[in-house]
């Protein structure tokens, strides 16, 4: 790719509205609304990131960020709905029903020395972007910021036009996952680029190029540098993304799965066949995102986790303890000891080891105990569990079969 990247004045190219694909039929109300009251007021106002590419890509996009030439104060001036957030970076919310406009004003990069930094010895409980508080910057910039080049495409509400500064369109065409700027430079100013990469990879069908790629694999071990709450929130866009098991392929062929989950990675490579349940949870996931179900991150973590935890479970057991507290120690040291990558909140890892110690009931079928359990709040996750488990290992299929059976006769 020729020198689209550096930050010297460059011509955008510009797609005119006949050819391109992205209609206003196609952007919430809400958006155009936006749109249309910055431009009315004399501002530039563009969707930008995310919303653009999917546009591009005949994708539903999940949400449009607006970006604009209007300070944070000029947007809440003209909008009642209008409410500021951000410490370091003030950008609006703009609130409709049932819809927030996210309406940043465009930004400059990031100062040059901050790049050599990395968060978690100076940005400690931030959200990991390195940025000076509200540098306003021009339109170019606020592109040539941003992580790869199809996510810094602007679809301009003045005349219907697609803008790009930094070649996302021949990407969109190509199928892929460009850094905008040097991998190296980039990755470690921010190494939650990295696993963003493979999501967008996995979500989108698309390659990581090759110098980001290299770039990946040399930089992966940042990754444990990154902000462990920011990581706790990627990870879960990275397995609710309905391409789950896609994006898990990205995450081992570039070996990010090491610094994310280092113990349960180990575990995996110790033997392929321990991979065979990971895949089927991650295609249970994909399906039940499909199908518009709401996977809350317990359930996601105790799937994901699940054969490994056994294993760990079965360790304590023979090592002496009861299999309730070994299933319970099991995943709470796991999980804990997690935390200093990805910080699995304590509620949630109590829901966890709620739904492995659970699994234990499923075996005790008699008398009033089926009934009581099937009406307590955590029977759904664990049943959800054991059927899933069952299947993988073809293992408890009576007892399967009965709960099942239990579980109509409720209906
Ligand atoms: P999704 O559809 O998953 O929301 P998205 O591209 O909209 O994908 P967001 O995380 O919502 O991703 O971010 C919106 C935009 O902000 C991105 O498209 C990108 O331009 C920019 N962005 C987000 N995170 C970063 C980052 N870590 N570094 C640089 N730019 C970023
Ligand atoms: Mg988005």
């Amino acid at each position: 790719m020729p020198s689209r990247t550096n930050a010297s004045p460059m011509k955008p190219i510009i797609l005119a509205r006949p050819d391109h694909c992205v209609s206003r039929r196609d952007i919430s109300s809400a958006a155009i609304k936006v749109l249309y009251r910055l431009k009315d007021e004399g501002y530039t106002s563009y969707i930008a990131g995310g919303g653009v590419r999917d546009l591009l890509l005949g994708r539903h996009p999940k949400d449009f960020d607006i970006a604009t030439n209007a300070t944070p104060e000029q947007i809440r001036k003209i909008f009642r709905n209008c409410r500021l957030i951000g410490r370091r970076f003030r950008l609006a919310h703009i609130l409709f029903r049932g819809e927030i406009i996210e309406t940043a004003t465009f930004r400059a990069p990031a100062p040059e020395n901050e790049g050599e930094h990395n968060e978690k010895i100076f940005r400690t409980g931030e959200d990991g972007q390195v940025m000076r508080d509200n540098v306003f910057g021009t339109p170019q910039q606020d592109a040539l910021r941003r992580d790869f080049t199809i996510n810094a495409l602007f679809y301009n509400i003045a005349d219907f036009s697609i803008i790009d500064y930094a070649g996302g369109l021949e990407d969109l065409k190509k199928k892929i996952i460009r850094v905008i700027g040097n991998p190296d430079k980039r990755f470690t100013e921010d190494p939650v680029r990295m696993i963003r990469a493979a999501r967008f990879a996995g979500t989108l069908g698309f390659e990581i190029e090759k110098n980001a790629y290299d770039s990946i694999c040399r930089n992966k071990e940042k990754l444990a540098l990154a902000s462990s709450s920011r990581m706790y929130e990627e990870v879960q866009k990275l397995f609710f993304c309905g391409h789950a098991k896609d994006v898990f392929y990205w995450l081992e062929k570039t070996e990010l799965l090491h610094p994310m989950f280092r113990d349960f990675s180990h575990w995996i490579d110790e033997d392929r066949a321990r991979h065979d349940w990971v895949i089927q949870t991650l295609e249970q996931m994909d399906r039940w995102r499909k199908a518009n179900l709401r996977v809350h991150p317990a359930l996601l973590f105790a799937l994901l986790f699940g054969e490994y935890h056994e294993f760990r479970t079965q360790q304590l057991i023979d090592a002496g303890a009861s299999p309730f507290e070994a299933a319970r120690n099991a995943v709470q040291q796991h999980l804990q000891g997690m935390c200093t990558n990805v910080r699995v909140p304590k509620q949630v890892i109590y829901q966890v080891s709620d739904i492995m110690t659970n699994q234990l009931r499923f075996e005790r079928a008699q008398g009033q105990r089926p009934k009581r359990f099937m009406q307590h709040k955590a029977f759904l996750d664990a049943f959800l569990y054991f059927q899933l488990s069952s299947k993988a290992h073809t293992r408890n299929t009576e007892l399967l079969a009965y709960w099942t059976e239990l579980r109509k006769e409720q209906d």
